[in-house]
């Protein structure tokens, strides 16, 4: 069976986190998400990973050659030879040439970009309509999973807040910086044929089953 070497993209709000844990529990890929990686680097203490606690401890963003390196260490582990799925990395052109020349060198190439696509006003809404109590942290929606009495948690009738990282300026902010990192991106996986768009705005098993379907397809095309 040939690898399966995934990029998951998308915005903030679109599924990600959903389908990442399909997948990896489909394929038995291992996550790699960068902020679980610079973390797990950093605990287990490795040349590279004290270079990032540095940074991280000074509450500074780990330059792009250190993130780099911890993530293509992390690809060259045991559990990541039959495939892995990338998330939060690459987040710039460098990154992705890098991670090119890397998966070269080792004979291995990339198997697809998957980009959950979902509309601004779509992530916008999904994102700071929700509202979470707060003795529990029960999650709740305004539009979608409304609590059956205005601003009180069904179970434990505590008050519901919403997260400052909710409001709609700041997801607007994020959606501003996802746009400008992650448009490029987009363009360089489409330019050399591996990307591969879906619809985020769809149920999440929906689009799950449209991703096995469509990498299903593509490892039969690989193994003719
Ligand atoms: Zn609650």
């Amino acid at each position: 069976m040939s690898e399966l070497n995934l990029i998951l993209l998308g915005p903030p709000g679109a599924g990600k986190g959903t389908q990442a844990a399909l997948l990896t529990a489909d394929f038995g890929l291992p996550h790699i998400a960068t902020g679980d990686i610079l973390r797990a680097a950093r605990e287990e203490q490795t040349d590279l990973g004290l270079l990032a606690k540095k940074y991280m401890d000074a509450g500074e963003l780990v330059p792009d050659e250190v993130v780099i390196g911890v993530i293509l260490e992390r690809l060259g582990s045991d559990d990541a030879r039959d495939g892995f799925l990338l998330d939060g990395f690459p987040r710039t052109i460098d990154q992705a040439d890098a991670l090119g020349a890397r998966l070269e060198e080792g004979e291995r190439r990339l198997t697809a970009t998957l980009l959950l696509d979902a509309s601004d006003d779509v992530v916008v809404q999904r994102i700071s309509g929700r509202r979470v109590c707060r003795k529990e942290g029960h999650v709740y929606h305004l539009d979608f999973d409304p609590p059956k009495n205005e601003g009180h948690c069904d179970i434990d009738g505590s008050e519901l807040d919403q997260r400052d990282d909710d409001r709609e300026d700041t997801v607007r902010n994020r959606l501003a910086v996802y746009h400008a990192q992650t448009e490029p991106l987009i363009s360089y996986y489409d330019e050399r044929g591996l990307l591969r768009r879906f619809d985020g705005t769809r149920p999440p098993a929906d689009v799950h089953d449209h991703i096995r379907a469509t990498l299903a397809t593509l490892r039969l095309e690989e193994d003719l």
